[in-house]
């Protein structure tokens, strides 16, 4: 390997910044040169590259976002656009690559990797805490700050006024969110997309709620629960249960962005030096990941096929326990 690529792709996620900061000074430390590659695979198509130094990456560890930009390009889904992005990553002196982002980043990186026979590593980059081969996502910690700072917030109006909010939180079919943001937040109710919630279960406990003169209420809705998201939570409870104000509140897009956190920065940096030295060992097609405290790497095809379930069982229990 004399000269390794890097770009981020997909969905982004604060810490981003931190993992392209690491990738780029561990490969320079090892005497390698590195490629920054704009808007994921599109900028392989487009040939939008730059040469990278140490100082490429100066100050970007606390940002949210990502520096090199991402894209979800369809061209790099074809045959012919995979093609011309090996023409142009092969006329950049690129030997080996480092892929940033979600599932979809993945399975492209893991085809490409088939197909041109390049060494590529993935580092997994998403707020929602779902891809296999890891306990923990970059931006996942951020975005769980992000929401129970929101939370707080709804917590004081709700409070003042008696209400009760439901709270839509990201996370596509992923509940990590919403359960961890929930129990840290203090929710009444927590719906989660792995374990299905009856309406009629959920007023149950609202009511319950109610009999205790609780002064607030807030149930979190994770965007991916079955009953179709927190309006609809909303009018659906309110037919029944009109013992609140009701108000709801869809997070959206603030929860991806923002300054990493401590935890994702180190986690980022952690990732994006195994990154480097994984490749560097001859490791490749596979992504890195953490365990416990331990770093470890998964192949690609292993993590892209099988689902682990991600959502904390116990504490799944313990937040109804809490809600008391
Ligand atoms: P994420 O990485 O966050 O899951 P996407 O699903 O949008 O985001 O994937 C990012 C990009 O990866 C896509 O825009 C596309 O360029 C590439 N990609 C996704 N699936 C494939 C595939 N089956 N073949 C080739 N490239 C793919």
């Amino acid at each position: 390997i004399t000269r390794v690529g890097v770009f981020t792709s997909g969905g982004d996620a604060p810490g981003m910044n931190a993992a392209i900061r690491a990738v780029v000074r561990t490969a320079l430390y090892n005497g390698k040169k590195v490629t920054g590659i704009y808007h994921g695979y599109q900028g392989m198509i487009d040939s939008t590259m730059f040469d990278m130094d140490s100082r490429s990456v100066s100050s970007i560890i606390q940002k949210g976002g990502t520096v090199l930009k991402t894209a979800r390009c369809m061209e790099f889904k074809t045959v012919e656009g995979r093609a011309k992005a090996y023409e142009n990553v092969r006329a950049a002196g690129i030997d080996a690559l480092v892929a940033i982002g979600g599932d979809g980043t993945f399975t492209g990186a893991e085809i490409f990797s088939r197909e041109f026979d390049i060494p590529v590593m993935c580092i997994p980059g998403t707020i929602d805490n779902d891809l296999n081969g890891t306990d923990l996502t970059i931006g996942y910690d951020t975005a769980n700050n992000t929401v129970i700072d929101a939370i707080d917030k709804i917590r004081d109006t709700a409070a003042s006024h008696n209400r009760l909010f439901f709270v839509e939180v990201m996370g596509r079919d992923s509940g990590c969110i919403a359960l961890n943001a929930g129990v840290a937040g203090g929710a009444e109710a927590i719906l989660l997309p792995e374990k299905e919630t009856a309406i009629d279960e959920l007023i149950e406990m609202l009511e319950h709620a109610a009999d205790r003169k609780k002064s607030s209420m807030i149930v979190i809705v994770a965007e991916g629960d079955k009953n179709g998201g927190a309006n609809n939570v909303a009018k659906r409870v309110n037919e029944k249960f009109d013992y609140y104000d009701t108000k709801v509140s869809i997070l959206g897009h603030l929860q991806r962005g923002g300054a990493p956190s401590s935890a994702d920065r180190v986690l980022a940096t952690r990732m994006g030096y195994s990154a480097v030295n994984e490749l560097l060992k001859g490791n490749t097609r596979a992504t890195i990941g953490i365990r416990g405290s331990e770093m470890v790497t998964t192949p690609l095809e292993e993590a892209l096929s099988k689902k682990e379930l991600k959502l904390n069982q116990d504490l799944v229990e313990i937040a109804k326990i809490m809600a008391l």
